[in-house]
């Protein structure tokens, strides 16, 4: 690994007296597809929201690029290059895809797009995820996998370095599932680190350079895909699932 693009550092988040996540560090290379998995409410998302901005953290450090964001607002991350999607797609249901991808391009963007340039480069985003054709559609005419696409256009619409995937395939059927995960590896090729947080094993597992594994806010392995599906402890934590 190169100087990582992300490190957590001795990361714990408590609600009130739940401790969601307890002392968890990992680094993240440039260019690496990081698969995160676990059983529900171990914490996947509550790191996510601890890395992007939405919580604070109630100890330890998120550093991105070299520099400590940990006091940062979500927008300030964002511009920096953090992007993430939500479990539960958020698009503003009355804008068409187009303009709600035109949103983020026009306040969130490092660089400052104007007039056209906000359109030319959301058709570009959407045309990159294949909803090209679904442009001037609203997200009550969308279907599930239009859904993800559409978040994840909003997410990656200002070319972050680093985008967290949460749970994109949910609910997904088969066929669309190897579509999603054919896109990411698409964005991973065109050089944005990804970290995939799946239940979808195979999907997880295909797309992962390497895995960590979360139980109950604490990383109880890591490794290469073929090793964690053989670890003992990967099985124990997805027992009762
Ligand atoms: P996962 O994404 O792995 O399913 P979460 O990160 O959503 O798990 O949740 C981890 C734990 O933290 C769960 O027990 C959940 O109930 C708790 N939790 C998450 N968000 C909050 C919150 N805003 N307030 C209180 N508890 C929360
Ligand atoms: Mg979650």
């Amino acid at each position: 690994m190169g100087n990582p693009i992300l490190v957590v550092e001795d990361l714990s988040k408590r609600f009130d007296g739940f401790t969601a996540l307890d002392g968890i560090n990992v680094a993240i290379g440039p260019g690496e597809r990081l698969g995160l998995i676990g059983p529900n409410g171990s914490g996947k998302s509550t790191l996510v929201n601890c890395i992007s901005g939405v919580f604070p953290c109630s100890a330890g450090r998120v550093l991105f690029d070299g520099e400590d964001v940990t006091a940062l607002a979500p927008h300030q991350r964002f511009r920096r290059g953090i992007a993430r999607t939500f479990q539960i797609p958020k698009p503003f249901a009355s804008m068409t895809a187009l303009e709600n991808v035109c949103i983020p391009i026009e306040y969130s963007a490092p660089k400052r797009y104007r007039g056209e340039e906000i359109e030319t480069r959301a058709r570009a985003v959407l045309a990159e995820l294949d909803l090209a054709a679904k442009s001037g559609e609203y997200p009550d005419n969308l279907t599930q996998i239009d859904l993800r696409k559409l978040e994840l256009a909003r997410a990656i619409a200002v070319k972050p370095k680093l985008l967290i995937a949460d749970e994109v395939m949910a609910g997904l059927a088969s066929t669309e599932v190897d579509e999603t995960l054919g896109l990411l590896l698409r964005l991973a090729d065109s050089g944005i680190t990804i970290v995939m947080i799946e239940h979808i094993m195979h999907a997880v597992m295909a797309f992962s350079e390497r895995v960590v594994v979360l139980v109950a806010g604490k990383i109880v392995a890591e490794g290469c895909p073929d090793d964690i599906m053989r670890n003992p402890i990967v099985e124990q934590a997805y027992l009762g699932e």
